[in-house]
């Protein structure tokens, strides 16, 4: 019987098993695709703290965001620019990769192509059953398991963990692009209903490339398609019809994000921030409560849903006010109108406020801006028009 078997290979789950792992355990990392990292679905836009926190090399930086400029529905511009690079643009698949290999430097070991397809709760263990290659299923027994497989909810609803109340549709595109020097964030209805549009340029094999992708609360690809459309007739694109993924990110957390012998992290938990749907950064976090409460339960031999509270506790202490403030301040953004967000560019044009803004913007934390921005007096009266709807 192993200690742990984690469900997923990417960021959360092989950060938890390395934590895991350098704890003296016995970590197995089932890993559903061939190869770590691929395929990717995520701009790879990781904040200068998650970079720290894991000590990965300057190598895997494709290029620091030190401004970007937000665009209205009419097009008005506000560049944000603050003192220090805020993230990097990172390859996420060698990201992935990267951390992959420091989980099997700590000593656990990797099963690539090993989809799991069902947990049993046993007396003294969960009984893990997924599919090996050609040789049809295998069972693995462990006591405890972590379930870090992304937004896929099958096996949390199974347990009575639920899934996230709420989630944005996703779409993206990685291209050769010319003449795009700053990252964007669009907003309105036009351009991603609900939430906003990106484009993220970054140098490749001496090329310069963008990842362009839209992130909204309906079906994103007709809205990514019309944004290429525009590239093209503005001269950055040579052709719109190039491969698109859409995926989905879950920007609430699981009702419940333990069972007896099982936590889980990252999106597999909807632990993302409920304003962007970043989620690198919050995993990690959350990896380092679950392997803290986990060791704690092998310590004590006990593994029942009152020891695995723990972590429910612990992951809050860290991210449940910025989680609810988050989610608070998303509720009101999505319910204004294209005339209402061009009143806030307005606003920040006119009233000399992007240097608060800018000195309390982090990557990672949102709430100090958040807190500026609905007590500052013409904003907060936008932001708050909504409700009254
Ligand atoms: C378009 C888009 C852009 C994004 N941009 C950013 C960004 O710029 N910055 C940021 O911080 N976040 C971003 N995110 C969110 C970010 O990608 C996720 O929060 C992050 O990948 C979560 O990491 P994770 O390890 O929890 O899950 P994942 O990265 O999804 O990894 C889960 C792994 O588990 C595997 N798996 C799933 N089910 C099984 C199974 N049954 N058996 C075995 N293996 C399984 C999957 O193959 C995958 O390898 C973006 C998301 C999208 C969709």
């Amino acid at each position: 019987m192993y200690d742990v078997v984690v469900v997923g290979g990417g960021p959360a789950g092989c950060y938890t098993a390395s934590l895991l792992s350098k704890n003296g355990f016995d970590v197995h990392v089932l890993e559903e695709h061939p190869v770590i990292g691929e395929p990717v679905d995520c701009s790879g836009v990781v904040g200068v703290e998650a970079f720290e926190e894991l000590g990965l090399p300057d190598s895997l930086k494709l290029r620091e965001i030190s401004a970007l400029t937000l665009v209205s529905p009419s097009d008005l511009e506000v560049h944000f620019s603050p003192a220090s690079p805020l993230a990097n643009i990172v390859d996420r698949a060698a990201f992935d990769r990267a951390i992959a290999d420091k989980t099997m430097a700590s000593g656990a070991t990797l099963h690539l192509g090993s989809p799991v397809t069902d947990l049993q709760l046993r007396d003294d263990c969960v009984e893990v059953v997924f599919e090996e290659g050609v040789s049809g299923g295998a069972k693995l027994r462990a006591r405890m398991v972590i379930l870090a497989g992304g937004p896929r909810y099958r096996l949390q609803r199974k347990l009575g963990m639920g899934e996230p109340a709420d989630f944005l549709k996703t779409a993206q595109t990685e291209t050769p692009v010319r003449g795009i020097k700053k990252t964007k964030v669009l907003m309105g209805s036009q351009a991603a209903p609900g939430s906003f549009a990106w484009i993220v340029p970054f140098p490749k094999r001496g090329e310069e490339f963008a990842r362009v992708g839209v992130s909204s609360k309906v079906v994103a690809v007709p809205y990514l398609k019309k944004l290429l459309e525009r590239l093209c007739c503005d001269g950055h694109l040579d052709s719109p019809d190039i491969p698109i993924r859409s995926w989905v990110i879950p920007i609430t957390p699981l009702p419940r994000t333990y069972a007896e012998r099982v936590l889980a992290v990252g999106d597999a938990a909807g632990q993302t921030k409920p304003t962007t749907g970043g989620g690198i950064f919050y995993g990690l976090l959350c990896a380092e409560a679950a392997a803290h409460i986990a060791t704690g339960a092998f310590k004590k031999g006990d593994f029942s849903e009152g020891t695995m509270g723990g972590y429910e506790k612990e992951w809050r202490q860290k991210l449940g006010v910025e989680i609810k403030i988050g989610a608070f301040f998303r509720r009101l953004a999505e319910r204004l109108t294209d005339e209402e967000i061009d009143d806030l560019f307005r606003v920040v044009q006119s009233d000399g406020i992007l240097a608060s803004v800018t000195s309390k913007a982090r990557f990672d934390w949102h709430k100090d801006v958040i807190y500026f921005a609905l007590r500052h007096p013409a904003l907060g009266r936008i932001f708050f028009k909504g409700l009254f709807r």
